[in-house]
């Protein structure tokens, strides 16, 4: 927003620019490949002819990469398929079909490389099981493994642990254990994204892993000593398996600071739903910040609140407000004043960033506070308190009259939300590749009103490349919902769940 002037000029610059450098070249190309953004794929440029190093191919899709120099022959081989080319020839061997490549296959610096649009190809999507596009506006390469599970996501409970897959309706799945220690699931059918394993620091899980093999997946789990016993269940909509592994003690308090109005409103009501308000800042004739390639800063927000609260509405332990569901313009004290009559017990407001320098990248949280902590911080609360672009004497007057807060519960909710930040900054940094800024403070009007602890998220930079492109891409996403959420649990772990358990534990004595 800050800054269409200068990108128009910036492009106009870079077409001109562009005329002139219209060569043959190697050079490098940006893919978002499963979620995971790779800056540089290695392409030749042939004017507008893009093509892309065999190794690269191999990486991307997942296959491995045989290279037969002297017969000018290229390989592809996946668990039970292989795919056939040779340099200088329009042919291609896709197991017995043979087809045949707009332009042939060429031969630079000793390595062999495929025009891009036979990977964009129907036949070799299908071939290869990935769907591939190429935006010719914001030159990214986006390619998806057609998968029919998810990722899966793990969240640390008082009790347990718990990991959540989502399944396709033709999966099926059986659950035994191998050996003291370790648990698998059988997956029939199922075809991850990707073969991983993720590490984790928790007493009854040590680690797990989804591994693809022929016609199944496994999903293993490395226990850990304080295992106790586990809970295999399937829930709908979406169809997603759930397992619960328990610990033998549940996992010790976090220190607690001084006693908090914002815990203490559930005493006596362990069993109560915590109440998340999730506001998609900007919409409607509001845009917020522009990509450099054109993306709207209130259609991301939008779409990572809405996967946010399908999300949470899964479990039973919240209930969801979402300040607006669709496009629509709201002012800032609307957005306030909703969770407030709805009476939130945590709020979160999403945005993504913009800055005038192209090399600014990554994510980072806000809190309130009359003094922002840099400069840069000041800029950003000034930004985003410009967009419901209302009259800030008014709403300076507005919240004057409304000020429900007591000093002292002021500054226990400005406490609160800088421990709601500082956990959501844990969770979002162990589960998203975008640079950590950490946790800053500056005086944002739609934090200013709300009763309840408060933060705003910037997911990240619009006017980075790759930011931008890792923003657009729905796997990506993902696991930025994933990060919030899990900092949501982290948060009520520690406020409410264990003041709950600690309460009951003690009115049983
Ligand atoms: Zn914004």
């Amino acid at each position: 927003m800050l800054l269409c002037g200068g990108v128009r000029i910036l492009v106009f610059l870079f077409l001109q620019g562009a005329g002139v450098l219209f060569a043959a070249g190697l050079s490098q190309l940006p893919a978002v490949v499963n979620g995971e953004y790779l800056e540089k794929v290695q392409i030749y440029e042939a004017g507008r002819h893009k093509y892309l190093s065999a190794e690269a191919v191999g990486k991307i899709y997942g296959a491995r990469v045989y290279w037969y120099q002297v017969a000018g022959r290229v390989v592809f081989s996946w668990e039970n398929r292989r795919l056939e080319l040779w340099v200088g020839t329009p042919r291609v061997l896709m197991g017995e079909k043979e087809i045949r490549l707009g332009r042939p296959v060429l031969l630079r610096g000793g390595q062999a490389y495929l025009p891009l649009e036979f990977l964009l190809h129907r036949d070799f999507s299908d071939w290869a099981g990935y769907d591939s596009s190429y935006d010719f506006g914001r030159e990214v390469l986006t390619v998806d493994r057609r998968s029919n599970l998810g990722s899966p996501r793990y969240f640390s409970y008082p009790d347990r642990l718990r990991m959540a897959l989502e399944l396709g309706p033709e999966v099926s799945y059986h659950p035994l254990r191998r050996a003291r220690g370790r648990l698998e699931i059988l997956l029939m059918g199922g075809v991850p994204s990707k073969s991983r394993q993720w590490r984790l620091e928790d007493p009854a899980v040590h680690s797990f892993g989804l591994v693809e093999q022929k016609r199944l997946s496994r999903l293993w789990i490395s226990l850990g000593k304080e295992a106790m016993r586990w809970e295999l269940q399937e829930k709908r909509n979406p169809r997603r398996l759930i397992l619960d592994v328990y610990r033998r003690t549940a996992a010790s308090a976090a220190p607690q600071t001084s006693p908090s109005v914002f815990f203490q409103k559930g005493e006596g009501k362990s069993n109560q739903k915590r109440r998340i308000a999730i506001d998609a800042g900007h919409g409607g004739r509001d845009g917020g910040a522009v990509g450099r390639r054109g993306t709207l800063e209130k259609d991301i927000n939008l779409r990572v609140a809405r996967d946010l609260a399908e999300l949470l509405r899964q479990e039973d332990q919240f209930e969801v407000l979402l300040t607006r569901r669709k496009d629509a313009t709201l002012s800032l004290l609307e957005r306030t004043r909703k969770a407030n009559r709805w009476d939130a017990d945590l709020f979160i407001s999403i945005h993504c960033n913009a800055a005038t320098d192209s090399a600014m990248s990554g994510f980072e949280v806000y809190y309130l506070s009359e003094q922002a902590s840099d400069p840069r911080a000041a800029a950003v609360a000034r930004f985003e308190n410009a967009s419901g672009r209302e009259d800030l004497k008014a709403l300076e007057k507005e919240f004057k009259a409304l000020e429900i807060l007591s000093s002292m519960h002021l500054t226990e909710k400005i406490n609160e939300s800088s421990v709601w930040g500082g956990l959501l900054v844990r969770e979002l940094q162990m589960r998203v590749d975008l640079a950590k800024r950490g946790l800053k403070q500056a005086h944002f009007y739609v934090l200013r009103g709300n009763r309840s602890p408060s933060v705003l998220v910037e997911l990240g930079f619009l006017t980075h490349a790759a930011d931008e492109a890792k923003l657009q891409n729905p796997r990506f996403r993902k696991k930025l919902v994933d990060g919030i959420y899990a900092g949501i649990i982290a948060y009520s772990q520690r406020r409410w769940w264990e003041q709950a358990a600690l309460s009951s534990s003690a009115s049983k004595k």
